[in-house]
């Protein structure tokens, strides 16, 4: 069964509210949105930001929010 967390968060690093699971800062731990989370991630390998955008898109395009 899935649990849903309705809850709206803000992510400290982009400001986006959010209901998601949240990631957590390899910076300072904090909670951040799943889009940051993966972006940091991404980042800590050596991924440009243009690529992060792509694959952020990617990402997007097959979770689709209703
Ligand atoms: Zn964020």
């Amino acid at each position: 069964m899935k649990e849903r967390v309705r809850t709206p968060q803000t992510c400290p690093k982009c400001g986006q509210a959010y209901t998601e699971r949240p990631a957590y800062s390899r910076v300072d731990g904090s909670p951040i949105c799943p889009d940051c989370g993966t972006r940091e991630a991404l980042e800590s390998i050596g991924v440009s930001v243009e690529e992060q955008d792509k694959i952020l898109g990617i990402i997007h395009e097959q979770y689709k929010p209703e």
